[in-house]
């Protein structure tokens, strides 16, 4: 035996660190050990090769088997994990599509708190729905699960489909929101790609395309469909988000630790940090929103925006939106004030102005004051009506605005405030 298994080539094989040789240990039973050991191991799949046409059976096996292990021992305690009812499974990944996942977990208790079924959401006003997705961001959302709500509990009694065409057909359900209701909830087989998924998978394939170009998002949806497994679809779609947010993470991923560290193909290559590939982002539009500040008897003047389009449904400060940063004439003010307002209304100072930016805007609010007719018109308007109203603070803040009007009205509240300091001080 000592003879077939030569010292140099035991050597050769093991540095001189190897506990074996530390240990002392006859060169050519720790070469048998070392053989013996090995034999029931299978050989690491490769990692897709750069650029190449399609990983292979042998590694996508290596991969699903790896992720649902992994997932099975350390997937999150998320409140909506192993949650079985179809509802309650669409509200979490409704929010989820925008929302990190530390942020939505106490909304998403909430929510359902407030709306607790299907029936309940369906029977709710909008502005009700709206006002519990404050501070969420991303309105449209909200009010398509309450359409859809309306449209599951008149189409289909109440309960949501079980396949995926029917769950296509409603509002607010994109590709990754039926995938993943559709594998979580039904088992269907079917992937749920979001940000985190994209990321995951260009690593593992070394992907060179854009992502958010449609060749690159293609050639991800259809590896994400070749990964699933026959069973436990939704656990799979999870694992992979999993993946993405604790372990594959944008900046600084942590492969060292990473359970497909040998199978990642941008590892391999040292593509980790150049992946995903994005096109260039364009700058946000610009647009200026101009208000009116009317304040009565402490109540401050709000109107409510038509349901579809940007901060649809929400309420704000009356006005109007104008695309890049013109300045209106005095004409358009004085016209608003008698749109908004009423007849006699005209239009005062500037009392603020704030930027905020979105995903794809940045907006300045500009507000100026609006001032009351005198003498006998002046109570003629002081109603509310259909989609404006006078609101208290308590009023101001049930209601339902965006984070951006409510910073506009904090500003516009200190320009209130210093305006006053100058005169009196
Ligand atoms: S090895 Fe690194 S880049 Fe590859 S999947 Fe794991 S964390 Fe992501």
């Amino acid at each position: 035996m000592r003879r077939l298994v030569p010292r140099m080539a035991y050597n050769a094989l093991h540095p001189k660190s190897h506990p074996a040789r530390l240990a002392g240990v006859p060169a050519y039973l720790a070469r048998l050990a070392f053989v013996m050991s090995n034999r029931r191991k299978t050989p690491p799949s490769r990692p897709p090769a750069p650029g190449a046409a399609a990983p292979k059976p042998a590694w996508r096996r290596r991969v699903r088997e790896r992720l649902l292990g992994w997932y099975a021992q350390e997937k999150r305690g998320l409140p909506w994990r192993g949650e079985r009812e179809p509802y309650r499974i669409w509200v979490s990944e409704a929010m989820l599509q925008q929302t990190r996942a530390g942020t939505a977990a106490p909304r998403y208790a909430r929510f359902l708190a407030r709306f607790p079924t299907l029936r309940a959401l369906a029977d709710a006003p909008l502005e009700a729905v709206l006002a519990e997705w404050q501070g969420l961001g991303y309105y449209g959302r909200a009010r398509s699960l309450h359409r859809a709500a309306r449209e599951v509990a008149g189409k289909f009694g109440g309960d949501l489909p079980r396949d995926l065409e029917s769950l296509r057909s409603l509002p607010g359900f994109g590709p990754y929101l039926a995938g993943a209701v559709g594998s979580i909830a039904f088992g269907l087989r079917t992937p749920a790609v979001d940000g985190n998924v994209l990321r995951v998978l260009s690593r593992l394939l070394d992907l060179p395309l854009p992502v958010d170009k449609p060749e690159g998002r293609a050639a991800i949806e259809k590896e994400a469909q070749a990964l699933l497994p026959p069973s436990k679809p939704g656990d799979f779609n999870q694992a992979l988000m999993d993946l993405g947010a604790r372990l594959c993470r944008p900046r600084r991923p942590r492969c060292g630790e990473c359970l497909l560290e040998a199978l990642c193909a941008a590892r391999k290559t040292g593509t980790v940090a150049k992946r995903p590939v994005k096109s260039p982002r364009r700058a946000p539009r610009e647009a200026t929103v101009f208000q009116l500040w009317a304040e009565q008897r402490g109540k401050l003047r709000l109107a409510r925006r038509e349901e579809n389009g940007l901060f649809g449904g929400l309420w704000e400060l009356p006005g109007w939106m104008a695309k890049g940063r013109p300045e209106p004439p005095e004409k358009e003010w004085q016209r608003a004030c008698a749109k908004h307002l009423g007849p006699g209304w005209r239009i005062g100072e500037e009392i603020a102005r704030a930027v905020r930016v979105l995903t794809h805007r940045k907006i300045l609010f500009v507000l100026r004051q609006a001032l009351p007719p005198k003498g006998k018109g002046r109570k003629a308007w002081l109603k509310d009506e259909d989609g404006a109203v006078w609101a208290d603070a308590e009023t101001l803040a049930a209601l339902p605005l965006s984070n951006a009007q409510r910073a506009a009205i904090a500003a516009g509240r200190r320009g209130i405030e210093e305006g006053q300091g100058r005169l009196f001080g």
